[in-house]
This record gives structure tokens, C-alpha cells and sequence, in this order.
């Protein structure tokens, strides 16, 4: 049997975090088995469904590297299809007209479906009664589309959100009514958050889009997605896209919530970073900048790979650049007033920014190592520790008590910015 598998999602919303691993486990699964993984969108509900979230939900996917297969489906035009099915239960005297509605009257009997993770699953269809075909709009319902579509498109295993395993008997019921084979189900358990719940608004983001925007890297809230929930096993955390392909199980997924840990996300983001090569790292920096207004369009390229390279271990998501590193980009840089009192405003501290300025105004070469040699030669001469001048000199510019190593983002900034910034910080350093 062919495996063909569908992502199904309602363009009701951002596409969330949970929906995506569910998009992920049924990409890898069908691509680890190499068969097909369909997209369908399920729009049925034209007044909640809106082409802002159809568009979010293909860039989002687009982001994640997950391709579809065939489609995308759009149940909107696929109206005749559930119009005729529901005509062939009317026609055998297995549905009837209410009103406008067309409505299925189960008989009382147990019904048993088989769950990848849980294994057989009987449920008594006492529960629940009569399910709704076709509403009286003219529209189906969710789970009469969704099993026509299941059965129309050859889909072999379901791979859904736990949240539907209530549905799924009611489905199985159908499946049998219209004389559809029956496919695999398999349940995925929610992801929830630091408290336990539901992924939702309270704890931070939880949209794809929200992730991409911060500028954690595709490969690594794939990889992350991928292991919430499963596991490769060997305590692996660093699985690449292509091996998780090769690796993935669908029967090793998890049966219990997966909890979302952002600082593990932060951690794995932080590991992509530093292997990521400094062009493109700087060319995804670049573009961040450039959206920002902070460097033009034919900005130097060299200069920014310098930076990156600079910053590169010490980044854990891109948008970094911008809250920890604004100051290469701003002139002055904006000063943080603990940092100036702490550092700045210190007996002697005016007298040595102004010398050390007039000699790195003298520097032939203004690379790192000829900044920190000098630098630390006039500390000497004036019996300093190296530490007591390099705190204020970190101060004066970069407008930080923390930095990327100082002579690295003083070599990076220039002369010309550094002396600025030296004399700028002299005048903080005024009593
Ligand atoms: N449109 C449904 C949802 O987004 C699909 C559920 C399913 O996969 O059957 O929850």
C-alpha cells in the first residue's frame, strides 16, 4: 500500500505551532516512506476562513521546507462531491432529510478503530446519536468532508491532533456507511506549555510566523518540532531536516504532551547559528538590517561578515543583532546609564579616554590587534590594570557593560567611529 497522508488545515488563524508538527509528522512520515503528502484546505466555513491565514499558513510552511505533494485541495470547490455522497445515503435510506439539513441516525453498536500509538480503540456510538451530514446551509460538516476527502484522495493514515480522536468513531461510521476502506489513525498529543495547558497566546508566541519574525533558523525549529514529542533515541538533539527524513517512526511518537521548553529552542537555535557560514549568516542579518533601516541597500559586504563573525557564537536568534548589537549601527550608541555610572564616572576615567583617543588617533593600522596593543601599552605606562581601562573603554563605545570581545567590535566599528565615540563618552565621563 502506498502511504499518502494529508495536512488539513482551516485558514481560521495563524498557523500554530501544534499544527505545524503536525504538518512536520506528516511530511516526515511521507517522505520517510517515500509517498506523497497532500495539502487540503479545509475552507468549508467561508465567513470563519480568511485568505490572510491562507496566505500565513503557505509561508509558513514555506519557512518549514514542507512541500506539498499534490494540491493544494480547497473543500470550497469541492462542494458537488459532498452534495452527491450525501445524495447516495439519502438514495439507500441511510440518511435523512431534516429540514434542510441531511442527517445520519447511527445505530447503537460498538465501533472499533486502530491508533498507531494507542493500538485498538472501541468507543459505543451511543455516545453520540445522529451526526449531521450536510448542514441546512448546504455546507458539510467537518467530519462528513473529511471523510469523503479522506476517502476520494487514497489518504492511507490520518495523522491529527488528539484533539479530534473524539471525531474519529463518528468518521469510522461513515467510512463504513459510504463503503470506504478504512484508513491508519494515529493521534498526536498536544503540545503544551509551561503551565501544562494548551499552547496558547499567554505563554509567549505560538505562531509559526511569531518564531520567524524573532529569527530562529528553519532547520532548527524544524529540528526542535520534530523532537517535541519524538525522538531519534541516543539522546540526540542536533538532527538535521534530512535526517530526521531517514530517522522518523511514526510509532515511536510519543503517547503523553509534549512540553514546549523555549530555552531548549534557544539552545538548538544557538548550535545552527555557529554552524551556519558567516556570508549567509550575514546575508540573513542583512536582510533583517536592511527591513530596519539600519544598513542600505548596497551595504558592505566584508565589513558585515567581520560583524557576523564577531557575533556569531554569541547570538541565539537573529533578531540578537538588533537588541544586543544595535550599537554598531547607531551614532551615538545609546548608552546604558548604569554602565556610564559604574564605569564612566570614575576619578581619572576622563583623562584616559582622551589620551588613549589621541593615540589610537596615531594608529597606523586600525585592526584589532594593533587597537588592543596599544591600548594595552598605555595601561601599562600608566600602572592600570588592563581591566580598569577596558571596562570604560568598553562603555565609551559600545554603550555596554557586555560585549563581543572590545577590540574586535572596536576593529569592526573603525576609527573614525571609535575617536567619536571616545570623545562623546568623555563628555558623559564629565563630572
Ligand atoms: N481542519 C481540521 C483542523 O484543522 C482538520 C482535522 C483533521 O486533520 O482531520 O483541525
Amino acid at each position: 500500500m502506498s502511504v499518502r497522508v494529508r495536512f488539513a488545515p482551516s485558514p481560521t488563524g495563524k498557523l500554530h505551532v501544534g499544527s505545524a508538527r503536525t504538518a512536520l509528522f506528516n511530511w516526515l512520515f511521507a517522505k520517510h516512506e517515500r509517498g506523497a503528502f497532500i495539502l487540503r484546505i479545509e475552507d468549508t466555513d467561508q465567513k470563519r476562513s480568511n485568505p490572510a491565514f491562507l496566505e500565513d499558513i503557505y509561508a509558513s510552511l514555506t519557512f518549514l521546507g514542507i512541500h506539498a505533494d499534490e494540491g493544494p485541495y480547497f473543500q470550497s470547490q469541492r462542494m458537488p462531491l459532498y452534495q452527491a455522497h450525501a445524495e447516495r445515503l439519502l438514495s439507500a435510506g441511510r440518511a435523512a432529510r431534516k429540514e434542510k439539513a441531511v442527517v445520519f441516525e447511527v445505530t447503537p453498536r460498538p465501533v472499533t478503530f486502530n491508533d498507531v500509538l494507542r493500538g485498538d480503540i472501541t468507543v459505543d456510538t451511543t455516545l453520540f446519536e445522529t451526526l449531521v451530514l450536510m448542514k441546512s446551509d448546504g455546507t458539510p460538516t467537518y467530519n462528513f468532508a473529511c471523510v469523503v476527502d479522506d476517502a476520494l484522495m487514497k489518504v492511507s493514515h490520518v495523522i491529527r491532533g488528539d484533539d479530534h480522536i473524539a471525531n474519529t468513531p463518528k468518521q469510522v461510521v461513515l467510512y463504513e456507511a459510504l463503503g470506504f476502506p478504512i484508513p491508519i489513525f494515529c493521534h498526536i498529543p498536544l503540545i503544551v506549555g509551561a503551565d501544562r495547558a494548551r499552547l496558547s497566546k499567554r505563554q509567549g508566541a505560538t505562531s509559526v510566523e511569531e518564531y520567524r519574525q524573532v529569527g530562529y533558523l528553519p532547520e532548527a525549529f524544524v529540528n526542535y518540532l520534530a523532537l517535541l514529542g519524538w525522538s531519534p533515541g541516543g539522546n540526540r538533539e542536533m538532527v538535521p531536516p534530512q535526517e530526521l527524513i531517514e530517522l522518523f517512526e511514526l510509532s515511536k511518537v510519543r503517547k503523553t504532551a509534549a512540553f514546549f521548553d523555549l530555552r531548549k529552542l534557544d539552545w538548538l537555535n544557538g548550535q545552527y547559528l555557529k554552524q551556519t557560514p558567516v556570508p549567509k549568516l550575514s546575508g540573513l542579518l542583512a536582510e533583517r538590517l536592511m527591513a530596519k533601516g539600519w544598513l542600505p541597500a548596497d551595504y558592505d559586504r566584508a565589513w558585515l561578515e567581520q560583524l557576523t563573525a564577531l557575533i556569531r557564537d554569541r547570538i541565539k536568534v537573529l533578531e540578537d543583532v538588533e537588541e544586543q548589537h544595535a550599537f554598531f549601527f547607531q551614532e551615538p550608541p545609546q548608552y546604558q546609564p548604569e554602565a556610564v555610572d559604574q564605569f564612566l564616572r570614575q576619578n581619572g576615567t576622563l583623562q584616559h579616554l582622551q589620551a588613549l583617543r589621541e593615540r589610537l588617533s596615531h594608529l597606523k593600522a586600525f585592526d584589532a590587534a594593533s587597537v588592543e596593543e596599544a591600548t594595552r601599552a598605555y595601561a601599562a605606562e600608566q600602572g592600570l590594570d588592563a581591566k580598569a581601562l577596558i571596562h570604560p573603554v568598553r562603555v565609551a563605545v559600545t554603550g555596554r557593560a557586555v560585549s563581543p570581545p572590545l577590540f574586535g567590535c572596536m576593529a569592526v566599528l573603525g576609527r573614525d567611529k571609535v575617536l567619536s565615540r571616545l570623545a562623546h563618552a568623555a563628555e558623559l565621563a564629565k563630572p
